[in-house]
């Protein structure tokens, strides 16, 4: 069975992959597609007001476009010291064309002068699947920790640099990708997506 993965995020297509079952219960293979693999579909825009509403939107479109099991998700940053902020504007935090370079520091801006017990943030992610026939799942992964004050670590993508793993010295770019999906906000949503996937027919 071919599953898409609605994201034009590489390096998020590849994470989540790496994360999800080869086959259902029933020994039938699943085939991961990217939206390079259906055409290059283009997705619609994120202006849902929370994660949930932002994942079942791409999901459900995608499913519709292509007639096929679609899963997305979306993610955000919630630092405690700015109320939550970027949450569900993380993406476009330093502005909508902002890449991951000015959002690190745009946010380092914002904490200077902090100390690491004024840094705490979480990432969180839902992770949704939605079928051509009209079945919606979404389900949540959360990762505590604090922004470092400075960028640690080459792996990974987006804010992993900056974000270092509650109960580690690590940040999450100073994980290898098996470390980062056994703790990460996406690593929870997708493992329980997975059990879903696993009996998918
Ligand atoms: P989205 O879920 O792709 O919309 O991601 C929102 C923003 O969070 C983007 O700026 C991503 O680069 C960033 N982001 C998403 N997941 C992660 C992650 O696992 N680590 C670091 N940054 C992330």
């Amino acid at each position: 069975m071919k599953i898409l993965i609605a994201t034009g995020n590489k390096h998020k297509f590849k994470e989540i992959v790496s994360i999800l079952p080869r086959q259902t219960k029933t020994g039938e293979k699943l085939e991961y597609v990217s939206l390079d693999d259906v055409g290059g579909l283009k997705m619609p825009e994120e202006n849902g007001s929370t994660l949930t509403e932002n994942a079942e939107i791409k999901a459900i479109y995608a499913a519709k476009e292509t007639n096929l099991p679609a899963i997305s998700d979306d993610t955000g940053l919630e630092v405690e010291f700015l109320n939550g902020r970027p949450g569900v504007h993380t993406a476009r935090y330093a502005g909508p064309r902002a890449d991951a370079d000015d959002n690190n520091r745009k946010l380092l801006g914002e904490l200077e002068g902090l100390f690491l017990g004024k840094r705490a943030a979480c990432f969180r992610t839902v992770a949704c699947l939605a079928t051509p026939q009209g079945k919606v799942v979404s389900f949540e992964g959360r990762l505590d920790g604090f922004i470092g004050f400075g960028y640690r670590g080459e792996n990974g993508f987006g804010y992993d640099p900056l974000f270092i793993v509650q109960g580690t010295n690590k940040t999450l770019a100073e994980m290898t990708e098996t470390q980062k999906n056994a703790v990460s906000h996406r690593g929870k949503a997708f493992a329980k997506l997975s059990e879903h996937l696993a009996i998918l027919k």
